[in-house]
């Protein structure tokens, strides 16, 4: 098999992975492997911006306030403060490594989302953040010697012995590779696509979190999931096209099938409220009307083009015109709070594994995170991670054997499952019957090409989902249970999740 050594190996190619990449690659030999091509991530797609206390008025301090507010009582405080502390930081660097947020009059611009205190969302180019900031650190990437990026190579597991993970093995056109390295940092981003609707792209299969797991690391908040209030009802299924909240922040309304605005029976922020609680409206909404959708009311916003013109230009593509027409929109998965558990540095429990951005759970967003939060959080995260793979990376490194590849299951069916039983609203009866029938699904198909590999991390990913969120008899920020509908003190603790353990609780501060 080809083979491969490294001084530390980076798995994704979104902002974490190639902030990271970037980190090390001056103090050795980096491999940036992605399953596609470097501009396949959720952070390209990113819309809104980053958030950072940058602003005259602003300060770490609020901003660490918003992020816990938004945490329902379930964030790592240590973790929340590094992110505020060291994010205005990680913010210079990226503008020293030429990335040109929007200004007016010479000052960066800042936007205001919803939950945060003031104005504190850097974007570039209106609505295409994660493309403007991508584009930047891929042309750095590569320019840079010192990394070699390897498109197009899926991991399929990483290389464990006596212990210690000492690389990962990926397929590439039908081989094996092996890619050997002391120290290995997954930036293999979210699981969207576990879901049936979802506003991740196809990239978004939950593959590190399945790979850690498998490899014996442990997972932390895995059933806190964010489900996006307003995705485009239109066009492809594969993933469902955002609708920035900021389009509400600008005056759009949401109205049911009748053309009724809803959202004053269901908050009084009305359409401005939290996530979670305009996502499960508009889900009791689609059920009360029995219709798959209902309506986003943006002709109020005055040119829509320029202030959105990313948004637009898709509408336009679907026949849609902001100003004239409503939009058909509904709730879809959108972004995984849980994750690979990690320390301050970005380490797993598994020694040589180190974790960062959205695969990875530092306890930052709690049981909800707060908008434009998760881009900070690979920047911040991202960089300790490097900095701690390169003490890693000081390890004598044995030759090690190549590990069992995984089994597959069915994908339609699995989303199905996920999105109706262990989506928006789950009960311990939805939660018991979805974990029943992907037991099923499990025995029945396998397959060894990319696609099933997915599947099979997919399978993993959402039946762990499912056991944490039936453990959790409670309601808490993105976690909605029917039969439990009320948050429960006695539930401020996080579930951790490991290979051939029973589930642990682990209160709040990790001390
Ligand atoms: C439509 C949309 C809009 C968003 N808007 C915002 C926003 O405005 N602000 C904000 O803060 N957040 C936003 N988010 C969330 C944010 O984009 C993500 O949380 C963040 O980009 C995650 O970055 P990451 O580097 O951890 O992962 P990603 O950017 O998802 O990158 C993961 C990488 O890992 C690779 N990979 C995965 N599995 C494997 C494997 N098996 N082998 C090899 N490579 C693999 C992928 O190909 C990809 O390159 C948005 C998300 C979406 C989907």
């Amino acid at each position: 098999m080809w083979g491969e050594r490294y001084d530390c190996l980076v798995i994704g190619s979104g902002l974490a992975g190639l902030f990271a990449a970037l980190t090390l690659r001056d103090r050795g030999r980096v491999a940036l492997i992605t399953k596609g091509a470097l501009e396949d991530s959720n952070s390209y797609f990113a819309q809104g911006g980053m958030a950072a206390a940058v602003g005259r008025g602003d300060s770490p301090d609020l901003h660490r306030r918003d992020t816990l507010a938004a945490g329902a009582g379930l964030c790592d405080e240590p973790s929340v403060e590094i992110l505020v502390q060291e994010g205005p930081q990680r913010i210079k660097d990226l503008i020293s490594l030429g990335v040109e947020f929007d200004r007016i009059d010479g000052q960066i611009h800042l936007a205001r989302e919803a939950a945060h205190s003031t104005n504190r969302i850097l974007h570039v180019d209106g609505d295409a953040t994660g493309r403007g900031v991508c584009t930047r650190l891929i042309e750095e990437v590569e320019k840079s010697p010192q990394i070699d990026i390897y498109e197009n190579h899926f991991v399929v597991d990483l290389i464990v012995t006596e212990g210690r993970c000492w690389g990962a093995l990926a397929l590439n056109q039908g081989e094996y590779r092996a890619f050997w390295a002391p120290a290995t940092i997954l930036a293999t981003g979210g699981m969207g696509q576990v879901f049936e609707e979802t506003s991740n792209p196809p990239i978004a299969t939950g593959d590190g979190i399945a790979l850690a797991y498998r490899a014996g690391a442990k997972l932390m908040d895995m059933e806190f999931v964010q489900f996006h209030p307003t995705v485009l009802y239109a066009g492809e299924r594969r993933f469902r096209f955002l609708i920035s909240e900021a389009v509400r922040g600008e005056g759009a309304v949401l109205r049911n099938q009748r053309g009724e605005p809803f959202m004053n029976r269901y908050h009084p922020l009305r359409d401005l409220a939290p996530r979670d609680v305009v996502a499960r409206a508009i889900w009791t909404e689609m059920g009360k009307d029995a219709r798959p959708h209902v309506y986003l009311d943006a002709t109020s916003i005055e040119d829509p083009e320029r202030r959105f013109p990313t948004i637009y230009r898709r509408c336009l593509e679907l026949g849609l015109k902001m100003e004239r027409d409503w939009l058909p929109v509904g709730p879809a998965a959108h972004y995984a709070m849980g994750g690979v558990y990690t320390d301050h540095d970005g380490r797993t429990t598994l020694p040589g594994l180190l974790a960062c951005g959205e695969a990875a759970c530092t306890g930052i967003h709690g049981a909800n995170r707060l908008a434009s939060n998760s881009l900070l959080e690979a920047l911040v995260f991202g960089w300790r991670a490097a900095k701690a793979a390169l003490t890693d990376a000081a390890v004598k490194m044995p030759r090690p054997a190549v590990p069992s590849l995984p089994a597959v299951r069915g994908r339609d069916a699995l989303q199905r499952i996920s999105w109706h039983w262990v989506g928006l609203e789950r009960s311990a009866q939805t939660l018991r019957r979805a974990l029943l029938e992907l037991e099923k699904l499990d025995r029945e198909c396998r397959g060894m090409d990319v696609e099933g590999l997915e599947t099979a991390n997919m399978a993993l990913v959402i039946s762990l989902v499912a056991k944490a969120a039936l453990l959790r008899e409670e309601s808490r920020g993105a976690h909605y249970r029917v039969d439990f509908p009320k948050a429960d003190p006695s539930w401020r603790r996080h579930i951790i999740l490991q290979r051939g353990q029973d589930p642990a609780l682990r209160p709040v501060d990790k001390g």
